[in-house]
């Protein structure tokens, strides 16, 4: 029976380029690789996992698909599933915080300059997903926000290259930011509302906390305002 993803995780195999040999790290039932074999977008796949549990329902999912040729479940924490020698050309880590997403590349770095293309999608501290990016010789090279749920979810595409971010790209991202869409603008109406209640709980004499949430309020403004 045909894998049928989330379409968050659809969004994420629409950038997995032709061809490539896949690492899906935290790949919990092993969906995203199964589903690309099946469609035939990718050669082969690593589908790494740290908690036992997960690791056994990705083995199961990958017996039951006929893909044990193809797809290797590994017990591994983040990059350490693959070697070298594997020969991965893209990754893909999806599901997790930012700040994670950003401890799992940084504890692996030096493996990835083998690696075409990161494909990332963080629930929440895209910020520091951005900034660990771009401190490490990345460039964003695609982003989507969707929303599926009732959350809201951000898919960032990293090739190796040079790109400063500016403070504000690295909080907004700079394609979503130029593109605003309209789930952009929903998700940073709902930011502003909430900075809006937790303001209305500052007490006047805390100018300090004031002042950053009003800063932070007016810069969502500010970048709904911008014409695309
Ligand atoms: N990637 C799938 C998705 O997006 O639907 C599963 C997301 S699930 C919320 C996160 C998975 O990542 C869990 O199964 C967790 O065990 C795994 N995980 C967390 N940290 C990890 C790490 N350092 N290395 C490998 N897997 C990890």
């Amino acid at each position: 029976m045909e894998t049928v993803l989330s379409q968050r995780l659809r969004q994420v195999a629409a950038y997995v380029p032709q061809g490539a040999k896949l690492l899906d790290v935290g790949s919990d039932h092993a969906y995203l690789p199964i589903a690309l074999l099946e469609e035939g977008k990718i050669s082969s796949a690593i589908a790494g996992e740290v908690v036992k549990g997960p690791f056994e329902s990705a083995q199961k999912n990958v017996a039951a698909s006929g893909f044990e040729e193809k797809i290797e479940v590994r017990l591994a924490n983040g990059l350490a599933a693959f070697e070298p020698s594997d020969q991965v050309t893209a990754i893909s880590i999806c599901g997790m915080g930012g700040r994670l997403i950003a401890d799992i590349l940084e504890a692996g770095k030096e493996k990835l300059t083998s690696v075409d293309r990161l494909i990332l999608q963080p629930n929440n501290r895209e910020d520091d997903l951005r900034r660990w990016l771009v401190a490490n010789g990345f460039a964003i090279i695609a982003e989507e926000i969707m929303t599926e749920n009732g959350k809201f979810y951000e898919i960032l595409v990293a090739e190796a290259g040079q790109a400063e971010l500016t403070a504000d790209q690295e909080r907004f991202g700079p394609f979503l930011m130029t593109d605003l869409s309209d789930i952009f603008r929903l998700k940073w109406e709902r930011e502003w509302n909430k900075l809006d209640i937790a303001l209305a709980q500052v007490p006047l004499s805390n100018e300090e906390s004031r002042s950053a949430l009003i800063q932070k309020m007016e810069k969502i403004k500010e970048v709904l305002a911008n014409e695309s």
